[in-house]
């Protein structure tokens, strides 16, 4: 080609090309709202720039005890999607989209994950049937986590199909990292003395990390943070701890840490730090994502359990 036809050819096509694609196409972004912090953090990781979100229960927020507010009523009624993790996590959330005179597709991310059962107090001193209800805190194994991500991409895919391969792709790179960040905990875990992982945190949290990667933790609270520990609940762990030298008590960022020191005090077990459980830092602080936050999570186990 002559130098001449080249120039008008490159014109002419870079012409075409502004013609084609007057910048960027700015196609309305889909209207998402994520209950809590972690949850949003997964929605954001799939949704990329396709999305607006909006989460509820921002960092250090407590969503068992979320009261929706007539702002949060407003988005949910004006959202094209709404993700939950549902199992009851957060309590007023149902009667919230219910009352917001919206219609947004309305998620639950914990969809199809296997469930733990949690037997709550006071049944077994008087005999009568358990009372059982399932462990909301599913995010806390990172498998599960992985679950959520694979729910969040489907829901959006079927949402908004013109996405597919955006979602597919940001699914498919986080989940990458969550691969990592899963064999990360194992290893963390696994250096720490089987006989010395066992430790106290204030609310029933960390049942899936239980299981998973086996850590063994006791709480005077139950699954949820609504009901205030009981006295014989408190007298249980101290003598728990007394019984097995249980190494470290941890206070969480989203309950008070007084109940937790005073049972440091009563048994000399050390106060190991601070385990982010149901909500993340600021993004300031070292937990502002959920990666961050297990990462965060292991590091504090893994000093306070050394040895
Ligand atoms: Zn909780």
């Amino acid at each position: 080609m002559r130098r001449r036809d080249f120039c008008a050819a490159s014109l002419i096509g870079a012409l075409a090309l502004s013609l084609a694609e007057p910048a960027p196409a700015q196609a309305p972004r889909l209207k998402a709202v994520a209950t809590f912090s972690i949850l949003g953090d997964f929605v954001q990781n799939v949704g990329g720039d396709r999305i607006e979100l909006i989460t509820l229960v921002g960092p250090g927020g407590d969503a068992h005890v979320y009261t929706p507010s007539p702002a949060d009523a407003r988005r949910v009624a004006d959202a094209a999607i709404v993700f939950v993790n549902g199992l009851g996590f957060e309590g007023r959330m149902p009667r919230l989209v219910k009352a917001s005179g919206g219609s947004p597709v309305v998620v639950e991310a914990s969809k199809g994950i296997v469930l733990r059962k949690m037997e709550e107090e006071g049944h077994a001193s008087d005999g009568s049937h358990a009372d059982t209800q399932a462990d909301p805190h599913v995010w806390q194994s990172v498998a599960n986590a992985r679950a959520m991500v694979a729910n969040i991409r489907d829901a959006f895919v079927a949402a908004d199909p013109a996405g597919r391969t955006a979602y597919e792709a940001n699914a498919a790179a986080y989940d990458a990292k969550l691969a990592v960040l899963e064999a990360d905990v194992r290893t963390t875990i696994a250096r720490i003395p089987p006989e010395r992982r066992r430790i106290i945190t204030s609310h029933d949290a960390f049942g899936y990390f239980a299981a998973a990667y086996g850590v063994e933790f006791l709480a005077p609270q139950g699954v949820s943070t609504e009901a205030e520990a009981s006295a014989m609940a408190v007298a249980r762990i101290i003598r728990q701890i007394k019984a097995q030298a249980i190494p470290a008590v941890f206070i969480e960022n989203i309950s008070d840490p007084r109940l937790l020191a005073r049972i440091a005090d009563e048994t000399g077990a050390r106060i190991g730090g601070t385990l982010y459980s149901d909500a993340l830092s600021g993004p300031a602080d070292g937990a502002g994502t959920y990666i961050e936050m297990m990462r965060h999570n292991i590091r504090e186990l893994a000093s306070a359990l050394a040895s």
